[in-house]
């Protein structure tokens, strides 16, 4: 296998690589100051393809430095490149990193080659033991994301990435084996050049991978965040009727059982908040919550509509169904503090729950707008809950 004439110096290419590297790295500096620090592997991921770059100088540096530096410790500081890839990896996905192990490997393979460059000067050999290192190496990080089966593109590029390299790596072991390889780092064999090709790519496709997973993350949070109430973490106002308006679609459309909608107060809970004060008032809507989640499960949407005020979407539930789990939920709040919680002085709280339900004829026959169901809907869960109120509290009544 000669080396082809017109293949680009890889000189050339590894400066470019670096200087990549350091474009990366900055770019990737900047996002994990603006970012929420719970995404986490970008200072890992930032370092990474600085370190690279170092290594880059180093084997750059071929001819001028001595062999020890450019050969041993260019070695050890690309490794060591691609263990704080990994290292970022583990953090992003698994939120803290145990790469010690592989920077121990790190040095023995550093004594290695120290061995087989100034005792035993041996490139084939020196070219094993690196190649078979970074194989497993890259398979083993290649390994943590197959696991985790991200369904994000960034995800499926950096597994992408990882088994790519991981196969070049282990092509150059394999063609090293069996005595393919140049004898020389800057002679430009095809398979030299293919590698060095791919290693520069693959700094700058890494981080690139590394950025998509970190925004698709910082996305899914925000949005979390951004749908729910802090206080106790249901869905808020918005996205309870986001949610609403959503299934009165889907029941205009496909033939569902029907739709009904629970509004719910709180009974008195002014006084709650008189007597006791409003962090004992705030948990008791937190407990009142719960209660209603574990009573609903995954059979409804349950958000706070304002205030000690919520809203609990059943989809496919028809009105005498909805009655009943109204008066469960209703049940549910009132059951007794257990003895020794710090609720119990405050004694039972009672909530009223209004009932609307809309069955799918009408609200196909009704041609209005999804809007105005959704409207009407609160509406008459609303006037519902008035008159639970004014008939006493602590009661369900139908719209
Ligand atoms: P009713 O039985 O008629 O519903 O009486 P109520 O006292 O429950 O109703 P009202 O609307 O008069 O009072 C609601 C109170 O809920 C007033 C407000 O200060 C309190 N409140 C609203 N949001 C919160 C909250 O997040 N935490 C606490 N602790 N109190 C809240
Ligand atoms: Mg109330
Ligand atoms: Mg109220």
């Amino acid at each position: 296998m000669g080396s082809l004439p017109t293949v680009i110096d890889p000189r050339s290419i590894i400066l470019l690589a670096g200087i990549m590297g350091i474009v990366m790295a900055i770019v990737v500096f900047f996002m994990r100051r603006s970012y929420p620090p719970s995404i986490r592997g970008l200072r890992e991921w930032a370092w990474a393809p600085l370190v690279a770059f170092v290594s880059t100088m180093l084997f750059a540096a071929r001819g001028v430095l001595p062999d020890l530096a450019t050969v041993v410790l260019a070695n050890m500081v690309l490794f060591q490149a691609c263990i704080l890839y990994y290292a970022g990896s583990q953090q992003f996905l698994l939120g803290r990193s145990r790469t010690g192990g592989w920077t121990l490997v790190n040095l023995a393979m550093g004594a290695v080659l120290a061995w087989f460059t100034l005792v035993r000067p041996d490139y084939e050999a020196r070219l094993l033991v690196v190649t078979l290192l970074v194989t497993l190496l890259f398979l083993n990080h290649a390994g943590l994301y197959v696991r985790h089966r991200g369904r994000v593109f960034g995800m499926a590029l950096m597994t992408g990435l990882l088994l790519l390299q991981a196969l070049v790596a282990g092509l150059r072991f394999v063609s090293a084996v069996f005595g393919l390889a140049g004898s020389d780092l800057m002679e430009a064999t095809w398979l030299q050049s293919l590698y060095i090709t791919m290693y520069s790519l693959t700094v700058l496709l890494l981080s690139i991978a590394a950025i998509l997973m970190a925004t698709d993350r910082v996305h899914t949070e925000f949005e979390y965040l951004a749908s729910r109430d802090p206080l106790t973490g249901v869905l808020n106002r918005r996205a309870l009727l986001d949610a609403c308006d959503a299934e009165v679609r889907r029941l205009a459309r496909a033939g569902s059982r029907g739709l009904a909608l629970l509004m719910i107060d709180v009974d008195h809970f002014k006084r709650i908040n008189d007597r006791f004060g409003h962090q004992q008032g705030d948990a008791v809507l937190r407990e009142a919550v719960q209660r209603m989640q574990q009573a609903t499960g995954q059979a409804g949407v349950l958000g706070r509509y304002g205030g000690e005020e919520f809203a609990l979407l059943l989809p496919g539930v028809d009105a005498q169904a909805a009655l009943e789990h109204a008066d469960r939920l209703r049940r549910a709040v009132a059951a007794p503090f257990e003895s020794g919680s710090p609720l119990q002085p405050v004694g039972p709280v009672s909530v009223s729950i209004g009932v609307a339900s809309a069955s799918a004829s009408a609200s196909a026959s009704a041609s209005a707008s999804t809007q105005t169901s959704v409207d009407a809907l609160f509406a008459s869960a609303d006037a519902a809950l008035y008159r639970a109120k004014a008939q006493g509290r602590d009661r369900v009544v139908e719209a």
